[in-house]
């Protein structure tokens, strides 16, 4: 079944992106096996119609773009966003708690809104990235770090000692949510030497490091008719797999330049230089309309006839309280890409690209859904809206649907991640022709 081959692909793409420096490499990686050559932000920029690039912001973020062969007077963008952060705790700079008693616990903080008691009493690892001073000593370099070993755990009170817990309990996070590392075989300053040991490095090297937590539970395709699929960090990773699936599948377009992007930070607010609200997309676009010989006027012409589909994953109707989910504008799981609206602009859909995403689709044959908030509870943010104060063009929202968002362990459809590469493959396959707010034509 090809539903199961896709989400079996998606789970092992997932476990390679243990971090988002992690999704970026594998990524890259999948990129370059498919012909895109790389770009340095540093470097000059030479490019061909015909040709597929990307480049990279703080090994955490990427756009990566394909150009037609013949390009047209007027050409315009069809772009895709996702994010490869996930909630994690991440490790401070110090990164060990001594006691009590002969344990050694590690010091994290949360990045995002995760749920807590998802994280623990489960194997995790860690994965980041380590700046390592080089083996001369001028200069240094960042290494990936991801052990493939269950390495610390953050344990439950017993119920004994905690006759609330089922009650509702809030998780102090810095008491009740420290990994713990040793029972006594090993001290605080060990940490460094472990990570030291793992890069083949001297631990004296080690300048930096910026690691999170990683749930090691594997991803899994479950259910009496294999109808769902679980694993960490489908919000959004699930999205960043569809999209450049879909980008690859399209191939080299016709009539327009196929965008993916694919940003680090959206957990916490994405204000940061490799962020969705930074300037890293309209730096890439810019430069490459410089790069192909179009001016400051063709790039402001080629906006205004382009256009965004930000993805990032929805909520799925709740099988234990559909009473969290308006009762018309609710998402199922298997149905595919749902569009997401909202009157607070929060989303970034409106009746024109709705329009032109269902146009497109339609005729495609794949179908999608839609969701809106209650009207009562106020919805989250996304990268749609964001990204749009950067580069402002037309764009809606869609997302994969999915339960448990933000635990540490998220449940979609299988059937889902294919809908979504067919939905977003139609879109970078259609040349559309945008006429300012007025209409569109599909080629
Ligand atoms: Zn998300």
């Amino acid at each position: 079944m090809q539903d199961v081959e896709e989400s079996r692909e998606l789970i092992e793409f997932i476990r390679r992106s243990p971090s988002p420096f992690h999704a970026v490499a594998e990524v890259r990686r999948r990129l370059d096996a498919a012909g895109f050559s790389y770009l340095d932000e540093g470097d000059a920029w030479h490019v061909e119609p015909g040709g597929s690039y990307y480049t990279t912001r703080n090994g955490s973020s990427l756009v990566a773009f394909s150009i037609p062969a013949d390009l047209p007077a007027g050409v315009h963008f069809q772009m895709t966003a996702a994010h490869t952060d996930a909630p994690t705790f991440k490790l401070k700079a110090v990164p060990t708690l001594e006691g009590p008693a002969s344990y050694v616990r590690l010091d994290v903080e949360a990045y995002g809104g995760m749920i807590d008691s998802t994280w623990l009493d489960r194997p995790l690892g860690l994965a980041g990235r380590v700046l390592v001073r080089d083996a001369d000593g001028r200069g240094a370099t960042s290494r990936l770090f991801s052990p493939d070993r269950d390495l610390v755990l953050i344990p439950n009170v017993a119920i004994h000692f905690n006759r609330e817990v089922n009650k509702g309990y809030a998780f102090n996070r810095q008491v009740d949510l420290c990994p713990l590392f040793s029972a006594g075989e090993l001290r605080a300053g060990d940490f460094d030497r472990l990570v030291a040991a793992e890069l083949g490095v001297e631990p004296e090297a080690i300048l930096a490091r910026e690691l999170c937590l990683v749930n090691r539970q594997p991803g899994r395709v479950w259910g009496w008719a294999d109808e769902f699929t679980s694993t960490p960090k489908l919000d959004d990773l699930q999205c960043a797999f569809a999209s450049v699936k879909a980008l690859l599948a399209a191939g080299t377009p016709v009539g327009h330049i196929n965008v993916c992007a694919l940003f680090d930070n959206e957990e916490v607010g994405s204000g940061t230089k490799q962020g969705a609200l930074s300037t890293f997309l309209r730096d890439v676009l810019v430069r490459l309309c410089g790069a192909l010989g179009l001016g400051q006027e063709d790039y402001l012409r080629a906006l205004a006839g382009s256009m965004l589909v930000s993805c990032d994953n929805a909520h799925a109707l709740h099988p234990n309280h559909p009473e969290k989910h308006d009762e018309a504008n609710r998402a199922l799981l298997n149905r595919g890409l749902v569009v997401k609206e909202a009157a607070n602009q929060k989303y970034t859909t409106d009746a024109f690209s709705r329009a032109v995403l269902r146009a497109v689709c339609d005729d495609a044959g794949v179908p999608l859904q839609t969701f809106a908030n209650r009207s009562d509870s106020a919805g989250g943010s996304t990268l749609g809206n964001l990204s749009n104060e950067q580069v402002s063009v037309h764009a809606v929202d869609v997302g994969l649907p999915q339960l448990a968002m933000h635990s540490s362990y998220e449940t979609t459809g299988t059937a889902d991640t294919a809908l979504g590469i067919a939905a977003l493959r139609a879109f970078f396959s259609r040349d559309v022709r945008i006429r300012g707010a007025e209409g569109f034509e599909l080629a």
